[in-house]
């Protein structure tokens, strides 16, 4: 099987043959002649079983779908979308999965029983439930948290912002930040999540998307018991 007869058959919806590629190819994410992944070509061609085999998979959300634009950037502007929500699900589920793991990790470093904590926009504290990660350029991706970054810098009135336009400025302190922080990841509190990073993380689902976790957490749970 070649990398285009992998991507015609999420195009197709042949999830026979998709199953097939998805067991032979050790990178499903290899883009074919039309420099698009399987799971983009699936979410082109609507085709929501073979988004879902290619998502359960592990097939990547962050490559490029159609221009500058990511399929999960993609999904996020989508409204009453079935892909576009999976898309959205299955990168939820990850990013709780990813939190938990760095929480896990912090919790190492704590000394002290009173040790904690902040979060990485507003400095409160924070403890897992009430907190998600973000990657730094997610971060970036949020036009509020930007603007309101952006206003900042200007008011320091700094020397190097001097004559600079404000993509040219927060290119800087994304780069200042990138040096600094050895995690690449902001851990941010649901306070500054809800006013910055709803779009980011829910996209135009954030109800369904919460039930839809909450239904698949309780279901994980009972199966356990
Ligand atoms: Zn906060």
């Amino acid at each position: 099987m070649t990398i285009s007869d992998f991507t015609k058959a999420a195009a197709d919806g042949d999830l026979e043959t998709l199953q097939k590629g998805i067991e032979e190819f050790k990178n499903i994410d290899t883009p074919d002649q039309d420099n698009q992944t399987a799971l983009g070509k699936a979410v082109l061609a609507g085709q929501l079983d073979a988004a879902q085999m290619l998502l359960n998979a592990k097939a990547s959300a962050k490559v490029k779908l159609n221009g500058d634009k990511t399929i999960i950037q993609w999904a996020r502007e989508q409204k009453d979308n079935d892909i576009a929500f999976l898309i959205l699900l299955y990168n939820y589920m990850d990013r709780i999965a990813y939190s938990a793991n760095i929480w896990e990790k912090t919790r190492k470093t704590f000394k002290r029983p009173d040790d904690c904590r902040y979060c990485d926009i507003c400095s409160g504290k924070i403890q897992e439930e009430d907190s998600l990660a973000l990657d730094l350029d997610e971060v970036f991706e949020s036009i509020p948290y930007t603007d309101r970054l952006y206003q900042q810098c200007l008011a320091l009135q700094a020397p190097q912002f001097r004559n600079k336009d404000r993509k040219e400025i927060l290119d800087y302190v994304k780069e200042q930040i990138k040096n600094n922080n050895k995690s690449d990841c902001y851990m941010v509190c649901d306070h500054c999540t809800a006013r910055f990073f709803q779009n980011i993380v829910y996209g135009n689902c954030q109800e369904d998307l919460v039930e839809a976790v909450n239904e698949i957490m309780d279901g994980a749970g009972s199966g356990k018991e």
